[in-house]
């Protein structure tokens, strides 16, 4: 009995710390691009994942930048970008100040995911397993990107 209430105590401890933090990156995120499909805001605003193998970014190989497909904030070089294997486009480093990151615990994993600086708007996970000297992989939905080939 008293340590089941011990348990609910250290619930209800973690909601209050993790609750106003929730509420103040909520208010951050903002819809910007009025053109986004539902299964854009899905994975922008909840934290969506798209179906890996699904991204026609994968094929692209050309040089440019990748931009927030919700904003518009340049985000990655496509010197960064690398054929990870996992399905979706990933990135050896992102371009400096792109990005906040916040852990996450989903699915029992302890994940860093990161979003957008400018809107807030969620792009993926990264990882510290990248095959480059960065030793980092960005695992971005490519649903949240907008490619802008260098002319
Ligand atoms: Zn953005």
């Amino acid at each position: 009995m008293r340590r089941k209430f011990l348990k609910v105590l250290l619930n209800s401890f973690s909601i209050l710390i993790i609750y106003p933090y929730t509420l103040i990156y909520a208010a951050t995120k903002k819809i910007i691009n009025k053109n986004l499909t539902e299964e854009q805001k899905e994975i922008l605003f909840n934290e969506g994942t798209e179906k890996p193998f699904t991204s026609a970014l994968l094929q692209e190989n050309r040089k440019g930048f990748y931009h927030c497909a919700n904003c518009g904030n340049k985000l990655f070089s496509s010197e960064a970008k690398f054929d990870s294997g996992t399905g979706w486009p990933s990135f050896s480093e992102a371009l400096p100040g792109a990005f906040k990151t916040k852990i996450d615990y989903a699915f029992g994993m302890k994940r860093t995911e990161y979003h957008c600086a400018k809107c807030g708007a969620h792009h993926g996970h990264v990882f510290n397993d990248g095959p480059s000297e960065t030793g980092k992989r960005f695992c971005n939905n490519g649903l949240c990107l907008i490619f802008k080939p260098s002319t």
